[in-house]
């Protein structure tokens, strides 16, 4: 059985493969920057770079904002 552990890219504690961040991590983002990843449309991928870039340079998980 394939031990699928992933870590979170802000905390580096554990999370759900399937998850960008962690419950903690995700709870401490915007709940409009939340809507917006949990959107699947064409910007979908964009969104997702927008938030690898911010947790790159350390942007404070509550300023994060993302593609509308
Ligand atoms: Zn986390």
């Amino acid at each position: 059985m394939p031990n699928a552990r992933a870590t979170c890219p802000s905390c580096q504690g554990e999370k759900l493969p399937s998850h960008y961040l962690c419950l903690t991590c995700w709870r401490k983002i915007p709940e409009a920057t939340r809507k917006a990843l949990n959107r699947r449309d064409a910007a979908a991928f964009r969104r997702l770079s927008d938030l690898r870039e911010q947790l790159r340079r350390n942007v404070p998980l509550n300023e994060i904002q993302v593609t509308p």
